[in-house]
């Protein structure tokens, strides 16, 4: 006989194999039916309890109103390259964006964090819609279960590069994180987290001591030019940014990589790069430069491809 409980509680999706064990214990079920239940969660992607069909039709039928934490799919678009972008509709109906991008031999999913973002870069398209809310660890787990189910295929790789600052959302990302470490199986050397940066953010995702890679979008050489573009550089000066990497690279062992936006006529000549490099010098570290793409709200234009080749020799 199943048990009344009240079902309005966390999601299902997030929960560990202990929790998801002592869950269905509670509803009056064995204790096997925790390990059916996680693999129909994060291996089958159950959108609901009466897809469970190893479970008894007359619980499923109780326990119809647990909430699993799937989105609904509000859009989706597909471009030549076979990336594909999807607008998610959330249980408040929020909207995320996520995107899949394969090649022939990875999946990557493009997370987003949060709804919006309240760090306001101005050349960000997000920044300019303001901040609505922290996604919950669901919530990002959901968008690499969707992408996943969409493009029929097992997601490889995870950048945390979508909307949102992930470490203003610490705890949720690293929950998700282990849970798509730990449950879904992808590989946390796999899993990429980006920040511009945020005080004492770096030095707590340091003592998670997770074997991922973190990404500082850095887009310019210097304080004052930096602080011009980020607004909230303006209270954590690069030198105690660059300073918290030495820290995450000792504390961690792992490598960080810089992400340098380039924009034209702003901080794309060869003086910057060089300027960049001396910046750097001693981290041996990536820096991944992305020629910008225009956005309707801002003024910044996408330097030519032989600006961002100089760029990028000088750079070397
Ligand atoms: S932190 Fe990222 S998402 Fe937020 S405004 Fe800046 S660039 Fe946009």
């Amino acid at each position: 006989m199943t048990n009344t409980i009240a079902t309005k509680a966390a999601p299902l999706l997030g929960q560990s194999l202990e929790e998801l064990t002592i869950w269905v214990e509670r509803t009056g079920q064995p204790r096997y039916r925790g390990k059916q239940l996680h693999d129909w969660l994060y291996q089958k992607g159950a959108h609901n309890l009466e897809e469970i069909t190893v479970f008894p039709k007359v619980w499923r039928q109780e326990m119809a109103s647990t909430e699993i934490g799937r989105s609904q799919i509000h859009h989706r678009t597909k471009t030549k390259d076979g990336t594909n972008k999807f607008l998610l509709r959330l249980a408040d109906g929020a909207i995320v964006e996520t995107v899949g991008i394969p090649t022939s031999k990875r999946l990557t999913v493009c997370v987003s964090t949060q709804v919006g973002c309240p760090m306001d870069c101005n050349f960000c398209a997000t920044g300019k819609g303001g901040f609505d809310r922290n996604l919950d660890k669901h919530e990002i787990i959901d968008q690499v279960l969707t992408v996943q189910e969409q493009m029929q295929r097992r997601v490889s790789h995870l950048v945390f590069m979508g909307m949102g600052e992930p470490l203003l959302n610490l705890e949720n990302v690293v929950g998700a994180v282990r849970v798509l470490n730990q449950d879904i199986g992808i590989g946390q050397r796999n899993i990429t987290i980006s920040t511009v940066g945020v005080p004492k953010q770096i030095k707590r995702l340091a003592q998670h001591n997770l074997q991922v890679t973190l990404a500082v979008s850095i887009h310019a050489p210097d304080q004052e030019l930096r602080a011009s573009l980020i607004p909230s550089a303006r209270k954590y000066p690069i030198e105690s940014l660059l300073s918290d990497c030495r820290e995450y690279i000792n504390v961690t062992g792992r490598r960080i990589s810089f992400e340098y936006t380039l924009l034209a006529g702003v901080n794309a000549s060869p003086a910057q790069a060089r300027q960049l490099a001396q910046l750097l010098r001693g981290f041996q570290s990536h820096v991944n430069l992305i020629p910008y793409n225009p956005i309707k709200d801002a003024d910044y234009k996408r330097p030519s491809p032989t600006t961002v080749e100089l760029f990028a020799q000088t750079l070397k």
